[in-house]
């Protein structure tokens, strides 16, 4: 397996399920040949959002953003693929949807920083600690896809 394999969470926020946005989005990872291993719709309680934003406790945004996220139930998505963290947080975007050039998710759906559709990992260790926050490692499905030679060299990991 390639050490370049990697495993995201991305988060569909309740604006995204309130547009019915929601398959787009996930459109958009399908077609890059990124794989799904998990998903599940939530209710975010205060302690996972407590936790999920830990680093962000304190800040003018912290109370505002945690009752965004409990606006409506989300969708929750292990997304899978090489070096995926990166490529899904360079397919959302930047964090102010304003600022989001287009051809990216926030660019394209998002007009405000505290409306911003999806979340995505930032880096690997946080994708670790949030995948593991949200899913058992039984809701995580390993799989192969027989075209996978198609969207990569499956042989050299490139
Ligand atoms: P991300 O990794 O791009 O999602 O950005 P951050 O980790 O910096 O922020 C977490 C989330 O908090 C963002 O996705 C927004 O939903 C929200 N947020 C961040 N900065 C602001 C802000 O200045 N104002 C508001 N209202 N929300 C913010």
């Amino acid at each position: 397996m390639s050490d370049k394999l990697q495993r995201t969470l991305i988060i569909l926020k309740p604006d995204a399920i309130h547009r019915g946005i929601v398959g787009e989005i996930i459109d958009r990872f399908e077609q890059k040949g990124i794989k799904i291993v998990g998903m599940k719709m939530a209710k975010l309680s205060d302690l996972l959002l407590d936790k999920h934003y830990a680093q962000h406790k304190g800040k003018h945004f912290f109370e505002p953003t945690k009752k965004y996220m409990q606006m409506l139930p989300v969708v929750l998505v292990v997304l899978e693929g090489l070096e995926v963290v990166r490529v899904v947080r360079t397919m959302c975007g930047p964090t102010d949807g304003r600022n989001a050039p287009p051809g990216t998710i926030r660019g394209d759906y998002s007009g405000a920083i505290s409306r911003n559709i999806i979340h995505a990992s930032e880096d690997e260790k946080a994708a670790y600690r949030e995948i593991k926050l949200y899913f058992k490692t039984t809701e995580i499905f390993g799989y192969d896809k027989p075209d996978a030679h198609f969207y990569y060299d499956v042989e050299r990991g490139e």
